[in-house]
This record gives C-alpha cells, sequence and structure tokens, in this order.
C-alpha cells in the first residue's frame, strides 16, 4: 500500500432514514420527506434545501416545509439496509472500519491490479450499492481518512469526489472552518468572532496561536487538520462480544450518602435509604442508555445483561440476565439491569458502593426480534430521537424524561443554538 496515494475511500449514504423511505415507498421519492414526528431523524434533500435539520424540532421543521411528508421511523428496516450496504462494503475490499449505521471507511491501495484505480473502484461501489440495495451513496476519495471524508461531505448527495495527493492544499483551504472533522458550533463561534472562517485561515494561524484560542487538544487537532496531517490507517472494525460502561461512585458526597443509608439514625434508615437507591438508580439508566446508544448505532443488539459491583470492602460482585431475545432497546435492557441492581442491593446497603458497571454481551448482527408486550413505535422513536439529538448536541443535551410528552409522544426541549 502506497501511504503517498489516495486510496482511503469514506462511503456515506444519502439522508440514509429518508432514502430507505422513499426506496420503499415511491409515492415519497423526490419530495421532501421527514423521518420522525417528534424530533427530525432524517429528512430528504428537498427538505433539507428548506432548512430542516436532523435532530431539530418537529414543529419548527413543519413550519419551514409545511408540504413536507412526515413518517415515523423504521429502525428495523434501516439495520437491515445497513446491513446490506456493509456487505458490498466487504465485496469491494477486506479493509472495512465502520463508523456508524451507514458510513465507513474502505482502504483499496492493494487492489489497483484485480480492481483497478481507487476512483474506478469508487465509482463501482456507487453503483453496486444503488444496484443491490437501491440506496444513493457518496464516496470521497484522498490520501488521509480525514480529507476523504471532508470529500464525502462536500460532494453530497449522490456524488464522488477523488482528490489527488498533489492538490490537497487547493482543495482543502478554501472550505470554511466547519467541514473540518471534529470542528462543532461552539469552536466555530469561537473562530468566527476572530473572523477566521476558512480552513486556510486557520492553517496561516500556527499551533501556537490556536492552541491559545482553543485550548491545547483542540488547537493542535484543528492545527494538523488544517495541513491535512492525519497518520491514521484505515483498520478493520472489531466484531466486538461485549459493549459496556462503567461508573466510580467515589468523591465524599457518596461515601457520606452510602454510610447514612446503612447507619440507623436519628431520621432513621429509610427515607437516606431511599434517596441513596434512587441516586444508583439514575447512574444505572445512564449506563444503560450509554451502551443501548452504542449498540444501536454499530446496528447490533445483545441478549445478557452483566451488572458489576464493586463493594466499600473492596470485594466484587457479578450479577447477570439473559433475555428471551436480542435487543438494543434502552428500556428493555434498563429493567433488567433494575432487576439485578434490586437484588444486590442489601449487600451493596451492607458494604457501600464504589463502582457500577454495565455490559451487554451474546450480541448479535441480526436484526432485533419483537419482544412482548412493548410499544414498538414509541420505544423505537424515543431511542433513535435520543440518538439523533445527543449525536448533534452532546450527550448531556436531555434525558429521557424531557423528551416524553403528553400526547404526542415527544416534544422538543429548548436546544442550544
Ligand atoms: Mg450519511
Amino acid at each position: 500500500v502506497g501511504s503517498g496515494d489516495a486510496t482511503i475511500l469514506h462511503a456515506d449514504l444519502d439522508a440514509f432514514y429518508a432514502s430507505v423511505e422513499q426506496r420503499d415507498d415511491p409515492r415519497l421519492r423526490g419530495r421532501p420527506v421527514i423521518v420522525g414526528g417528534g424530533v427530525v431523524l432524517a429528512c430528504s434533500y428537498p427538505a433539507k434545501a428548506r432548512g430542516v435539520r436532523t435532530a431539530m424540532g418537529g414543529r419548527q421543521a413543519r413550519q419551514l416545509c409545511p408540504e413536507a411528508i412526515v413518517v415515523p421511523p423504521r429502525m428495523e428496516a434501516y439495520t437491515a439496509a445497513s446491513r446490506a450496504v456493509f456487505e458490498v462494503f466487504r465485496q469491494t475490499t477486506p479493509l472495512v472500519e465502520g463508523l456508524s449505521i451507514d458510513e465507513a471507511f474502505l482502504e483499496v491501495g492493494g487492489l489497483w491490479r484485480i480492481r483497478g484505480s481507487p476512483e474506478r473502484i469508487a465509482d463501482k461501489l456507487r453503483r453496486d450499492v444503488l444496484d443491490q440495495v437501491g440506496l444513493p451513496i457518496t464516496v470521497g476519495v484522498a490520501r488521509t481518512k480525514f480529507l476523504a471524508k471532508v470529500a464525502s461531505g462536500v460532494s453530497k448527495p449522490d456524488g464522488l469526489r477523488v482528490v489527488p495527493p498533489d492538490r490537497e492544499l487547493e482543495f482543502l483551504h478554501p472550505l470554511p472552518v466547519g467541514r473540518l472533522w471534529g470542528v462543532g458550533r461552539v469552536t466555530e463561534a469561537r473562530l468566527a468572532e476572530l473572523r477566521i472562517t476558512t480552513v486556510g485561515q486557520v492553517a496561516e494561524l500556527g499551533e501556537a496561536a490556536l492552541v491559545s484560542i482553543l485550548g491545547l487538544a483542540n488547537g493542535r487537532h484543528l492545527h494538523a487538520l488544517a495541513h491535512n496531517r492525519d497518520p491514521r490507517p484505515v483498520k478493520n472494525t472489531p466484531r466486538r462480544h461485549s459493549m459496556g460502561a462503567q461508573h466510580a461512585l467515589g468523591g465524599r458526597r457518596w461515601a457520606a450518602l452510602s454510610t447514612a443509608a446503612r447507619t440507623p439514625g436519628a431520621g432513621g434508615v429509610e427515607p437516606v435509604a431511599a434517596v441513596w437507591a434512587g441516586e444508583l438508580d439514575a447512574v444505572l439508566a445512564g449506563l444503560v442508555e450509554r451502551v443501548a446508544r452504542r449498540l444501536r448505532k454499530a446496528g447490533r443488539s445483545g441478549r445478557t445483561v452483566t451488572l458489576r459491583l464493586r463493594f466499600g470492602d473492596f470485594s466484587r460482585a457479578t450479577r447477570s440476565r439473559t433475555l428471551p431475545h436480542a435487543t438494543a432497546r434502552t428500556q428493555t435492557l434498563l429493567d433488567a439491569a433494575r432487576g439485578l441492581l434490586a437484588a444486590a442491593l442489601p449487600t451493596a446497603t451492607k458494604r457501600g458502593l464504589t463502582l457500577v458497571g454495565v455490559a451487554v454481551d451474546n450480541l448479535s448482527d441480526a436484526p432485533e426480534q419483537l419482544e412482548l408486550p412493548f410499544d414498538p413505535f414509541r420505544d423505537a422513536q424515543l431511542d433513535a430521537a435520543l440518538d439523533a439529538v445527543r449525536e448533534k448536541y452532546g450527550t448531556t443535551a436531555l434525558s429521557r424524561a424531557t423528551l416524553l410528552g403528553r400526547d404526542t409522544g415527544l416534544v422538543m426541549p429548548m436546544l442550544p443554538d
């Protein structure tokens, strides 16, 4: 693999959920389509042209584009489409690194003799995805991952863009700063205050100046990107067998709460224990949400929920429950985790608790099976809505409870910007 050549493809499906809806219902083709009523999960390009954006509140979206057709999300259909597209990726090259349910990096450097130039491979990939899965996809081709992603971003929809190695900065520097991977609204606004709007202007600044404006990590990152320095190779996405998250219950407050919960005193043991259990439950819910979201993003589901606890005396306990069907739904996984925590609560109360961990394993690639009883529309839409908002605004943007409305199923809270 010649690292001096443009051999990295970034392949990204266009308006993914909306395109699947248009593929499956011809009446939606060529029209403004919004997926998700409470929160916009995806929208077709005619809707985007009217200012509709992912993670926007449904009411605002309908004001911007009253003639839009709003359809409920069908997560199972999207997961199946994603698998089919990744199948095409793997037919194209053995080196595929998935970034999310609808985008991946592909290294095609070793394939020149059998498949031709990267441009030709990219062109065939686009035709294969359209023929075999029925979806439009945009591909960027460059020497670095970062630049390949920028190239696909500026070529959407249904585009192909190759950035030759000797034209990289010429391509990159006129672009707005927001095109750089990892530059969020905050950074963009901070730079705009200083009248820095293009990548070229960022490149001229120098690392020291950028670090003083944006802090060490952000400043260095941006400096490297503005000079197209990104040494990361394409790596095969490991097929994980388990996904987990944990949270240390450190600090004086937790220690005091935990001690008070097991010490009968003037106020009695019950109220404090209830407060403690309530806070633990919030921690647990946060962990399950994180793990479930990662599962959904990877288009996977799991059957076994494991709770890991470390007690105040450093002893540990692990408890697991296997569900009848694999799932990636937050509520189903949380119910199982809650059951496990409730069973461990007497021990935790006695010994104190210093760490809680949640893992989901027994992971499967198969589409999620039906679970009963559940409300598929509400559960899937709520999960998807939260994922979309967090993807855009960060994990702390809102909590599950704030999204639950009365009759519409979903309401949109105030979001930054
Ligand atoms: Mg996409």
